[in-house]
């Protein structure tokens, strides 16, 4: 597990999510870090789902049960790796795999798979037991962790959103054209808003952040000062 550390009686678990390119990996990351959380991105177990389905030659839509069972099968780990946390499956580093765009782009097909999901939700709430987690995603504040202390919705413009996820690509030395990144984001949001189990959707108990004219660095400053409000209030 990332940034394990000795919890303490008054840390919380917070729950972050929001559509794609919302900056919520980023700052959620931040986040953990300053406060000495355990930072979780689920996203990565289901573009891991999604690759290690790809893989094994399945197909979304007619193998839908052995997809569920193959990530039955799967042990996660985080690991941080120099200045990075890499997703392993089985002991397998496939941090670089799962963040190419076919695997993103698979991995919200994969994840509208109802039994798949239960795999996962279970494995996510183990893995946030303890308390003192960030833990980010779509569904985090109203499925995984309703019970979450804080909840969090990140959210920003389409264009903005587009426009910053060819900037982390750019930085991997992807180069993609920015429509091309709009078109697939707003098919992505689409499908994981509309799916029937656990769609994309804000709690409503979550706190909703508009990004758009904040740095990165602002978005984190109003989360922490959110959680110390609320670790203020825990036992
Ligand atoms: O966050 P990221 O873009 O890496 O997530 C990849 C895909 O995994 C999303 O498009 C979404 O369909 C799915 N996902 C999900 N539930 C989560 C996290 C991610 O369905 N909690």
């Amino acid at each position: 597990m990332p940034n394990s550390e000795q919890f303490s009686g008054n840390k919380c678990t917070i729950a972050i999510d929001g559509p794609a390119g919302s900056g919520k990996s980023t700052v959620a990351r931040k986040l953990a870090d300053r406060l000495g959380y355990t930072y979780i991105d689920t996203g990565a177990m289901y573009r891991a789902v999604a690759y290690r389905a790809l893989q094994a030659g399945l197909d979304v839509e007619s193998d839908a049960t052995e997809i569920a069972a193959l990530a039955g099968c799967l042990h996660f780990e985080f690991r941080n790796v120099g200045n990075e946390q890499h997703l392993l499956t089985n002991d397998e580093d496939v941090e670089e795999a799962i963040r190419r765009p076919e695997v993103g782009n698979l991995s919200s097909a994969v994840s509208a798979i109802p039994e798949m999901r239960e795999h996962l939700v279970a494995v996510q709430r183990q893995m946030a037991a303890q308390g003192g987690v960030v833990m980010e995603g779509r569904d985090i504040g109203t499925v995984v962790l309703p019970q979450a202390e804080v909840k969090i919705f990140l959210t920003a413009s389409v264009q903005e959103r587009a426009r910053r996820r060819q900037q982390q690509l750019r930085e991997k030395g992807i180069q993609r054209d920015l429509d091309e990144i709009l078109r697939e984001q707003q098919q992505r949001d689409e499908r994981d808003r509309t799916r029937s189990v656990a769609p994309l959707r804000v709690a409503p108990d979550a706190r909703q952040v508009v990004t758009d004219n904040m740095t990165e660095d602002e978005v984190v400053d109003l989360l922490e000062r959110i959680v110390r409000q609320a670790e203020q209030y825990m036992e």
